[in-house]
């Protein structure tokens, strides 16, 4: 792997200001998105990949065609434009750190903000190595511009070496998956592939094989407003119901106090007054099974707090939100295996994970397209503490170049 040029990439990727903008009323949400979706058009038309299309939505396309002389099965890689809103990635101004010593990183923009190694255990496996960081007043944006690096630089090696063989490869990158609209405008047959990797990992060989299951649970709580003067008797009060409704939820089953395996219920937003109140509640575990349960139990909160406050009503409505990819995934486990093989292949030992949240894949497994997620090297995603090493982001494209030959290899 070339990784000046990768380096250069991915900083010249990170200027790009693609920040997503929650409730911003336009798809692509921020202008940004767009702009760097050019910038890739051009470089995939460099490389004189084949269906290169920036569509009507911003996403962005390609294919780089099969050299195999046998039938190969398509495989698709996947990253995405936006960065986290919360935190700027306006001016992100990439720090290099060449041969890093060991000690903790005083990001120069904001003397106060220091990347120690107490922190961030991780960092004493890089000694030696390039790592890059913020200044300290932005964002990185390595989730997702190291995904993206990671695929434009594995797709440049694949053309310039016709002599490793590989079935076709489409490229598709995606606008708002920070703000959960990543797969609105993905249209999986257009994808036209087996199987699909989002490059969105933190770390290193890792592959995400599990994603939580999501439901999203909005509660109305109503009252009866009246002047307080003549309220004895007659006033109920949706505030005092919709507090004694959170009392309710068990304290051992929220995010603070979770975490492997366990699931959670997350009220995350409440607004109203004394006639109304509404509460948004997120609800999540890997299997869908206790998703149901945890439904039932607002139900059965809600039936309390209606009895506790006589002439209050309590409403719960429940709304899918994506599924655990486990299932999907079981249905082409080549994607899985090859991604573990190709890491073999490299000497390398891949780890299955499992990631408290949901990915672009679980959406995209859910409507038939099998995705794992891969690690690309971002570290502290969503912080002006981000960072990622350089030789891991290469280590991430050299695995797509042997997982593409895996599959012209195995998959045919
Ligand atoms: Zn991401």
């Amino acid at each position: 792997m070339n990784l000046d040029r990768l380096l250069e990439r991915f900083c010249r990727y990170v200027k790009v200001d693609t920040t997503a903008v929650p409730n911003a009323g336009r798809y692509p949400s921020s202008a940004g998105q767009r702009e760097l979706g050019a910038l890739l058009v051009d470089e995939l038309d460099d490389l004189e990949l084949e269906d290169v299309e920036q569509d009507a939505h911003g996403l962005v396309w390609a294919t780089l065609p099969s050299n195999a002389r046998h039938q190969v099965d398509a495989i698709a890689l996947c990253a995405h434009f936006d960065t986290s809103p919360e935190t700027t990635g306006k001016n992100v101004r990439p720090t290099v750190w060449k041969n890093y010593d060991g000690g903790d990183l005083t990001l120069p923009g904001n003397k106060s903000l220091v990347l120690r190694v107490a922190d961030n255990p991780a960092m004493k496996e890089y000694v030696g190595k390039t790592l890059v960081t913020t200044d300290g007043t932005t964002l990185l944006g390595a989730d997702d511009k190291a995904g993206i690096a990671v695929i434009m630089e594995a797709i440049a090696y694949l053309v310039e070496h016709p002599e490793l063989v590989h079935g076709p490869v489409r490229v598709c990158f995606t606008c708002d998956e920070e703000i959960g609209h990543g797969v609105d405008h993905l249209d999986p047959k257009k994808l036209a592939a087996v199987c699909c990797y989002t490059l969105d990992g933190s770390g290193h060989d890792l592959i995400d094989v599990e994603t939580f299951s999501a439901d999203l649970a909005v509660v109305t709580v109503r009252g009866i407003n009246i002047h307080p003067s003549i309220a004895k008797g007659r006033m109920v009060n949706a505030i005092r119901a919709a507090a004694r409704f959170v009392e309710l939820l068990p304290k051992e089953m929220s995010p603070e106090t979770t975490d492997g395996r366990d699931g959670f219920l997350h009220p995350y937003h409440l607004e109203g007054g004394v006639a109304e109140t509404r509460m948004h509640i997120l609800l999540r575990d890997f299997t869908d099974a206790k998703l149901v349960e945890q439904e039932q139990l607002l139900h059965r909160v809600a039936a309390q707090v209606e009895k506790e406050y006589p002439q209050s009503q309590v409403d719960v409505q429940v709304a899918p939100q994506y599924r655990n990819m486990a299932g999907g995934l079981a249905k082409e486990p080549r994607a899985v295996a090859y991604a573990e093989l190709a890491h073999k292949n490299l000497g390398r030992t891949a780890e299955r994970t499992i990631i408290r949240g949901g990915t672009d894949g679980s959406r995209l497994t859910e409507l038939g397209v099998p995705t794992p997620n891969l690690s690309t090297g971002e570290q502290n995603p969503h912080s002006p503490l981000e960072w990622c090493c350089l030789e891991d982001l290469g280590a991430a494209a050299e695995l797509l170049v042997e997982l593409a030959q895996v599959w012209a290899k195995e998959g045919r």
